[in-house]
C-alpha cells in the first residue's frame, strides 16, 4: 500500500543538510587536517583495537576521556561532556536550552549548524548580524539581552566561516548581562590559542566547545566535548543519546589526547602555511582576504561560484562556496592545507583570474575596434 503519514508540519520549512561527498585531488573545504593522525598513534589505535570488547555498549559519558580533559583544563570530571563529535553536543544544547517558545542569539554570517538546529528543535532565531569586517556588532547584543528573554547565545571564537576573533572585554560583558547559556564555540581554540577557560569559575552560564576534528586529526572518527558548569552538563545528559560516542572513538580519542604535544609542530607548520596563503591570495588581483586566527581563510572574488567551479573542474581543487550565504557575497573559504595544496590552489586561483582578465582585455579591445570602426 502507497500510503506515508506526513512527518512533523514543521520540516516543510527545512531543507536537508547539503552533505555532497564532492571528491578532489586538493580537498580544502572542511577545514580538516590535511594530515593524517601521526604513524606511531595509528599503530597504537591498531595495537589496542584488538583488545577492545565490540559486543559491549560503550561507556555512556567516556569516563577515561572525560577524566584526562577535566584534568588537563583543571576541572572535575563532571564539567565535561563528550559528544560524537562538537555537531551533537551544539544539537544537545538546543535540545535541552532550546525549544518551542524559546529563543537563541546568532550571530551571522557564523556556523550554519546552531541556526539549522534552532530550526530543528523549534527554537526561535534572533539573528543579530555582523558588522562588515565581521567583528559582533556588541551593543546590538547587549541591547537584545536586556528583556532577559533570551535562552541561548551561541558565538564561534574564532568565527566560522571568518576567522574572526571575538574580543574578550566584549564576551565577558555578554556573560555579565545575561543568565542565558552562552556558548563560546571554540573548535579551533588549538589555532587561535584564546579561550574564555579562565572565566568559567564566575560565570555559571558559560559553556565552552573544542572539537577533535581539526588540530587533532579525528574528523572522521567524530569527537568533540564541552567545558561547562556540573549543572550544566548535567542537564544535557537528559537528551543526550547515551551511547553516541563508541568505544574505538573514545579509545582513539584517549590516545590522541594524551598525546597531544606530538600535533604541536603540525599546528605551527598549519599558522605558517596560513601566513603563506593569505600572502598568496593578497597578491592576487580582484581578491579581497579576511584576516583569520583558525585553519582557513575567507576571500572575496567577483564571481565566486564561477571560480569554484573551475577550480574544481579544471585543477581538481575543491574549496568552499558561501556565496549564496547572506553577509558571504562573492566568498569562498579554503582550508590550510599542505606546501604542495596551498600551491596548487594558487597556481589555480593565479590561472582562472589571469585567464579572466585576458578576456576581459580582449572584450575592452574588440568594443575598442568596434567603436573606431562605428566613429570611421
Ligand atoms: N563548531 C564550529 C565553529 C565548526 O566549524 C565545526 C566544524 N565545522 C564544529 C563546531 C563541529 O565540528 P565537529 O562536529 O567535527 O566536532
Amino acid at each position: 500500500m502507497d500510503r506515508l503519514r506526513p512527518p512533523r508540519a514543521e520540516l516543510e520549512a527545512l531543507t536537508p543538510y547539503e552533505a555532497k561527498d564532492v571528491r578532489a585531488e586538493v580537498m580544502l573545504a572542511s577545514n580538516e587536517n590535511p594530515a593524517n593522525v601521526p604513524g606511531e598513534l595509528l599503530q597504537k589505535f591498531s595495537e589496542r583495537a584488538m583488545h577492545i570488547p565490540y559486543n559491549r555498549y560503550p561507556d555512556p559519558l567516556a569516563g577515561r576521556l572525560r577524566e584526562l580533559i577535566a584534568e588537563a583544563n583543571g576541572l572535575e570530571p563532571d564539567n565535561v561532556l563528550v559528544g560524537n563529535g562538537g555537531d551533537e553536543l551544539i544539537f544537545d544544547l538546543l535540545l535541552a536550552w532550546g525549544g518551542p517558545g524559546r529563543k537563541l542569539i546568532d550571530l551571522p554570517p557564523t556556523f550554519a549548524m546552531y541556526g539549522i538546529d534552532a530550526g530543528m528543535t523549534g527554537t526561535e532565531v534572533i539573528e543579530l548580524p555582523r558588522r562588515a569586517d565581521f567583528s559582533i556588532d556588541g551593543d546590538a547584543v547587549l541591547e537584545r539581552l536586556k528583556p532577559g528573554d533570551v535562552d541561548i547565545v551561541m558565538i564561534a571564537n574564532p568565527n566560522n566561516p571568518t576567522g574572526t576573533l571575538a574580543s574578550e572585554p566584549l564576551l565577558i560583558d555578554v556573560l555579565n548581562s545575561t543568565d542565558a547559556l552562552v556558548l563560546v564555540d571554540e573548535a579551533y581554540f588549538e589555532f587561535s590559542r584564546h579561550t574564555m577557560r579562565p572565566h568559567m569559575s564566575r560565570h555559571q552560564n558559560l559553556v565552552i566547545l573544542r572539537t577533535f576534528s581539526k588540530a587533532f586529526s579525528l574528523a572522521g572518527l567524530r569527537a568533540g566535548y564541552l567545558l561547562a558548569h556540573e549543572d550544566v552538563i548535567c542537564e544535557l545528559t537528559k537528551v543526550r543519546q547515551p551511547y553516541s560516542v563508541n568505544r574505538f572513538t573514545q579509545l582513539a580519542a584517549e590516545l590522541v589526547f594524551r598525546e597531544r604535544p606530538v600535533f604541536e609542530a603540525g599546528i605551527s607548520q598549519l599558522l605558517r602555511h596560513r601566513d603563506m596563503l593569505v600572502h598568496g591570495l593578497s597578491a592576487l588581483r580582484e581578491v579581497t582576504v579576511y584576516p583569520s586566527e583558525a585553519n582557513f581563510v575567507l576571500f572575496k572574488v567577483a564571481g565566486a561560484s564561477m571560480v569554484w567551479r573551475d577550480l574544481l573542474r579544471e585543477h581538481s581543487v575543491l574549496v568552499r562556496d558561501f556565496s549564496r550565504a547572506p553577509g558571504l557575497e562573492d566568498c569562498l573559504r579554503v582550508s590550510v592545507g599542505t606546501e604542495e595544496e596551498i600551491g596548487r590552489f594558487l597556481a589555480g586561483m593565479d590561472e582562472i583570474l589571469s585567464r579572466r582578465h585576458a578576456s576581459d582585455l580582449f572584450g575592452m579591445a574588440a568594443t575598442a575596434s568596434r567603436h573606431t570602426k562605428e566613429e570611421a
